[in-house]
Formats: C-alpha cells, structure tokens, sequence
C-alpha cells in the first residue's frame, strides 16, 4: 500500500526504544527516514548505530511544535507515530504531561497527516483493555478504573488517541493503521520509568534484590521489539490494514515471579528476590493487572508473522546491552 521504495517517512518518537529500532528497519529497506523527537525519554545513543547514515533526518524538538510537524509531515508519504509518554512510573509521577503530550500530540500529528495525505501508523498500548483479561482480541470490551486511580489515565489518552485516528480514517479518508503493543521488550529499553525486564536484568546483574511488586502471580506476555517492528512494518505494506487495529504481541504468559527467576537463572546471579506492596512502589491510586495477554490471530492472519525470539533469548540480549551500555538510564518509547 505505502511502499514504492525509496519512501521517505517520518518516526515520531525515533530516538525511543521501539523507534529507534523501526528507524534502523527503515533505512535498510532504502528509506529516507525523518526522526522527530524532544528526547524526553528518547537518548541519541539509541541512534549510534545510523547517527550518520545519509538518509537520516534528525530533529530534536517536539510533536508539539505545530509548524515544525507541518513541515515535516510535508515532506514525506508515511508517519510512524511512536512519540507518547510511555512507562508506568511516569504516568503515575507525571500525569500532566502524559495526558497533554498524548492528547495534543496526536492531535497535531494526525492534522499534519491529513494535510499533506500521509499515511499513519499509530502506535497504541495493551492498556487500552484496562484491567486485561486471556486472548484479548481487537474487539474485547474494555473495562477501566476510577478517574483517581491516575495509571488509567495512560489507557485513556490512547483510547482516544485511537477514536480520533478511526475517525479521521473514516469521515476524511486518512489511510491510518493502528498497533497496539503489548509489553515489548529488548536491548535499548531502560528500567526507569518502570519495565520489568531491564529493571529485573538490571539488578540481576549489579546484584541487588530483584523487585517483584505485589505477589508477583500477575502475569504477562513479552515480545521482543525485533518482532514487533517487523508486524509494524508488515502492516503498513498491507491495503487491508487500513482503518484496522492490531495487536501485537506474544501469546506466551509468564508470571513475573517466574520472570524473576528466570533472570536469575540466565544472568547466573544469586540476588534475592524481594516483593514489594504495590504502594509502596508506585504510591497510592495505583492498580494493576492479573493477566494481560493477546489474541494475535488478526496480525498472524493478514500478514506471515509469529514471534522469533523467546524470553530466554530477550534476557540474554537485554543483559549483553546493559552490560555494554551500563550507563542506560532512560525510557524509550511506547513500549505498550
Ligand atoms: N513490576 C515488578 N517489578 C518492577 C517493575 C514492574 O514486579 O520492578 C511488575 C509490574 O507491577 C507489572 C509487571 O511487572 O505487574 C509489568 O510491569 P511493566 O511496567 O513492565 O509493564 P505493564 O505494567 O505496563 O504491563
């Protein structure tokens, strides 16, 4: 649909974690990639590795900043929207700005795309089902907490995000795809806004107690952020993805107590594992999830994907990462 290769596209949030790994995606299929991000979350070490590539645009600056997007957007065919504030941690510390830059800054993007007829990827989250359930597929019901309880704020900014891409997809015809993630995990992403994964890998490997919050019997389903590029990828290639939704992610559940000692296990550390009152982690007005787990059949069916890499193979990356790049300490994008 999108693709008369070379295309020249734009990431939203390109610096992030599951952004800069779709611009290092783009540029080797012989994309002219441009890369807005105000590096809130996003680190430019997350581009080391194409900083110079010739066919990368870099601008550092903010979704926000209308005129400067109205430019951008002007210039190329397809957006990948990936720029949101993301993490558990930063919704529950910084509900103002998650909701505004969420809110507004998909508001902004999905006018620059109708402009100037590109198409958009909208990266969207698992949060959105709210309080889960099993194979969650595209068309469950959503059930969400009370207004006070501000980790539902995230979920609701996206739902809307979302009401407005359909929309703009419905009555003005822009060809918009949505992908909602669900837990993406792999090397680049940092534990500071609150991941699981490279917080558990992280002390693992510096030897301090591995934080498992409340009993530890919730469970979820990673995948790794090599395979979720590769289903976003695939869906903007696709005419039959336009105006649809999609998961993304591994039907395989793992409790995070499991998870634990499983980090354990492949970094070979004898840390203990420590639980800790949800309270006490993230204060008060937080609830989490039981379970949270896709039904995958709508991607697997239009397009030829499934899950490569395990969980075992994702902490084994993720550690190989933080033991080269020790000095990680912020969040990447969208991470669902
Ligand atoms: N979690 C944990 N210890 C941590 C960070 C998170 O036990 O240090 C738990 C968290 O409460 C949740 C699960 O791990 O039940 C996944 O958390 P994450 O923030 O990675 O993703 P999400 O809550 O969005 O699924």
């Amino acid at each position: 649909m999108f693709r008369s290769t070379p295309r020249k596209v734009l990431v939203t949030g390109g610096a992030g974690f599951i952004g800069s790994h779709l611009v290092e995606r783009l540029l080797e299929a012989g994309d002219e990639v441009w890369v807005v991000d105000d590096l809130s979350t996003g680190r430019l070490a997350n581009l080391e590795a194409v900083r110079s590539h010739p066919s990368l645009h870099l601008v550092v600056d903010s979704i926000m900043n209308w005129p400067l997007m109205d430019d951008v957007v002007g210039q190329v065919e397809a957006v990948y929207h990936l720029a949101a504030a993301v993490g558990v941690r930063k919704i529950m510390e910084e509900p103002v700005a998650t909701i505004t830059t969420n809110v507004r800054g998909t508001e902004i993007v999905l006018d620059c795309c109708h402009r100037h007829g590109a198409a958009l990827f909208l990266a969207s989250t698992s949060e959105i089902y709210g309080k889960g359930g099993e194979r969650l597929h595209e068309e469950h019901d959503r059930i969400m907490g009370s207004t006070s309880r501000r980790r539902w704020a995230y979920a609701c900014t996206k739902v809307l995000d979302e009401f407005l891409a359909l929309a703009y997809h419905q009555e003005r015809g822009l060809p918009v795809v949505v992908g909602r993630f669900f837990n993406t995990v792999g090397p680049r992403q940092s534990g500071q806004w609150g991941m699981v994964v490279p917080r558990l890998v992280e002390q693992a490997l510096a030897g301090d107690p591995l934080t498992v919050y409340g009993t530890g019997e919730q469970r979820r389903s990673f995948l790794h952020v090599d395979d979720a590029v590769r289903a976003v990828v695939g869906l903007m290639e696709r005419k039959e993805a336009l105006g649809q939704v999609y998961n993304i992610g591994s039907e395989a559940e793992l409790a995070i107590l499991a998870l634990a000692e499983r980090v354990k296990g492949r970094t070979g550390s004898s840390s203990p594992v420590q639980l800790i009152p949800y309270e006490q982690a993230y204060g008060e007005g937080f609830e989490d999830m039981e379970r949270r787990q896709p039904d995958t059949t709508k991607l697997r069916r239009l397009l030829d994907w499934a899950p490569t890499k395990g969980i075992d193979a994702i902490i084994d990356e993720v550690a190989a990462d933080l033991t080269a790049r020790p000095a990680v300490t912020s969040a990447g994008s969208s991470a669902g």
